[in-house]
């Protein structure tokens, strides 16, 4: 099949369809155990703060590092390390979540909108709820029916819903305290990715960029769920980066997708924000950069004006999706110390920014692009090769669309001034078809199909040392990687792979192979670590799924389409 591969997925969706409609009932907030009475409630200062042994956000803190102080699992006892409880989840589409854990009670999310609530030491469950989707909504999402975690305030839990709800429950029990709608999913919104919380707010944007959605972040109030302010990624008129568009009404639809977890800069009151692709990703009907697509934002966290933005592709041709997340480092650069952001991008270079400015400082290539010739050094805008352009014209480049990186987080260490990075070497032919906007219809005007950009690896797990931007050490693998990264004060990096279903631990420093396991399905989860009672623990969730089996063809045929399939957290600890 040349022609796209969400043909595939329109049927394959349809059958989960069926099936989830007749096996999961409505439960929300049924429970099993006594519902904890000791629930610690999540403060403002316990977010900025983190006591070493709790998770209590996406990525743990607000930086978006993905690094635990905690060490008693390190490099020279890690080969003791076991699985010491699993939780299945009951169904076989994507888990892309990391848990979060606030004092003994974990909490994570598979495919459809499931949450858990479980006992973080012996993997017994306090609660759960399942969301009734409605059916309609499961068939208009670009890239499978994941959900990629929680956000925790008070003694509340958040999550963002494939049906583009925001909804709160209560932490102890599960209840449904109250659920806001955020946008229609009949016109292609759907949400994703984990709120983030800032002072008092759930902070949310929505996914649908292959839909012709105008994308946005707003902020609810965290206890009433009424909206406190949106900021729209495109432009309307009289707003500035409206130029960027051509006159007519493409903005309108013009995508902008926020569909990742952002991070927040407190001494600045910044909340940094990926904004993903323009709609179509045919060019024709909007010539300009389409601002501010392809870019991060910076929006005061208490208005959400945008004060500071910066754009990694302007006038994108390929899904070059900027929304890839913003890890802010403050680290030394040839003898000046850069209070920065880093951004590990789909369109393939690495980038480093000042976030006091949104000043570029570099950009380095890390999963071999060819669409641009290079970036210019002052400003990083890059150089796009004309014999490259799809626009009049079939074309061979890469990255391919899935990205040299795509949602799966990066981790940075403080500790080795290292980012770790799943990235993915992979080409794509691509020439733009016609087409007209259909409310709630794939919007994308594209034939593309992917292929290897080398003979023997797609998949290179990268440690590049963030004041250079210089590889430092890397593994290789035949299939894609699809799964985040998390570095620890141990002197370990943890990820995990696809075909060998391993859940693997490097040396920080060095990139040894230093323990491996092997798990159900393939991993496309997040990992992280937490302490119970003294107890140092790692958990990551293996199913696989996501965009892979939806939208890389032949590379799905040949290397991961026999992965086995099904959810399951695993969490490890040190052997007694
Ligand atoms: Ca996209």
């Amino acid at each position: 099949m040349r022609v796209r591969n969400w043909n595939v997925s329109v049927s394959s969706l349809a059958l989960i369809v069926v099936a989830t409609s007749l096996v999961l009932p409505v439960m929300g907030g049924d429970s099993k155990a006594a519902p904890s009475a000791s629930y610690d409630p999540v403060t403002d200062q316990r977010l900025l703060q983190p006591a070493a042994g709790d998770w209590l956000m996406f990525r743990r803190t607000y930086d978006g590092q993905g690094y635990s102080p905690l060490d008693q699992v390190n490099t020279k006892n890690i080969k003791d390390l076991v699985p010491v409880w699993t939780f299945s989840t009951g169904v076989t589409a994507g888990h892309e979540a990391a848990p979060v854990v606030n004092g003994g009670i974990l909490f994570v999310t598979a495919a459809y909108n499931k949450l858990f609530a479980l006992d973080a030491k012996t993997g017994s469950m306090l609660w759960r709820y399942d969301r009734d989707v409605p059916e309609k909504a499961l068939g208009e999402i670009c890239c499978d029916v994941v959900n990629r975690g929680v956000a925790l305030y008070g003694d509340k839990v958040y999550m963002g819903t494939l049906d583009a709800h925001l909804v709160a429950l209560d932490a102890r029990t599960g209840h449904v305290v109250w659920d806001t709608k955020v946008a229609d999913y009949q016109n292609g919104y759907v949400i994703t990715s984990a709120p983030l919380i800032v002072k008092g707010k759930v902070v949310t944007g929505v996914a649908g960029g292959e839909y012709g959605i105008r994308g946005f972040i707003e902020a609810f109030n965290a206890e009433t769920g009424q909206s406190v302010w949106k900021t729209h990624s495109i432009p309307g008129p009289g707003n500035p980066g409206h130029e960027s568009w051509a006159a007519g009404d493409a903005w309108k639809t013009g995508g902008g997708a926020t569909w990742l977890t952002g991070t927040y800069d407190a001494q600045q009151n910044l909340i940094f924000w990926g904004v993903g692709n323009p709609g179509p990703w045919a060019g024709d009907v909007r010539p300009g950069d389409d601002l501010y697509t392809d870019s991060t934002l910076a929006l005061d966290a208490d208005s959400g004006q945008i004060r500071l933005h910066y754009q990694y592709t302007p006038h994108d041709l390929w899904d070059y999706d900027g929304v890839n997340e913003a890890v802010l480092v403050d680290i030394d650069r040839q003898g000046h110390r850069v209070k920065g952001w880093i951004n590990a991008n789909r369109n393939g270079y690495f980038y480093l920014l000042d976030r006091t400015s949104a000043q570029f400082i570099y950009g380095e290539p890390f999963a071999s692009p060819t669409t641009f010739t290079g970036l210019d050094p002052k400003t990083g805008r890059p150089n796009v090769d004309p014999s490259k352009s799809p626009e009049d014209k079939k074309v061979d480049t890469c990255p391919a669309f899935l990205g040299g990186k795509n949602w799966m987080p990066i981790s940075f260490s403080p500790a080795t001034g290292y980012a770790y990075v799943s990235s993915n070497h992979w080409c794509m032919t691509i020439s733009d078809l016609p087409g007209k906007y259909e409310a709630g219809k794939m919007y994308v005007r594209a034939d593309f199909e992917m292929h290897p950009a080398h003979p023997d690896y797609i998949g290179e797990f990268q440690a590049i040392d963030v004041a250079t931007g210089k590889k430092m050490w890397s593994k290789k693998y035949e299939a894609p990687l699809w799964a985040g990264a998390l570095s620890t004060a141990g002197s370990l990096v943890f990820t995990g792979t696809l075909t060998d279903r391993d859940f693997t631990a490097f040396n920080a420093k060095t990139g040894d192979v230093l323990w491996k396991f092997r798990t159900n399905s393939g991993i496309v989860g997040v990992p992280v670590t937490y302490t119970v009672d003294g107890v140092q623990y790692v958990a990551v969730l293996s199913g696989f799924g996501g965009a892979i089996p939806l939208w890389a063809g032949p590379i799905h045929e040949k290397l991961t389409k026999s992965i086995p399939q099904g959810g399951v957290l695993w969490v490890f600890a040190l052997k007694k």
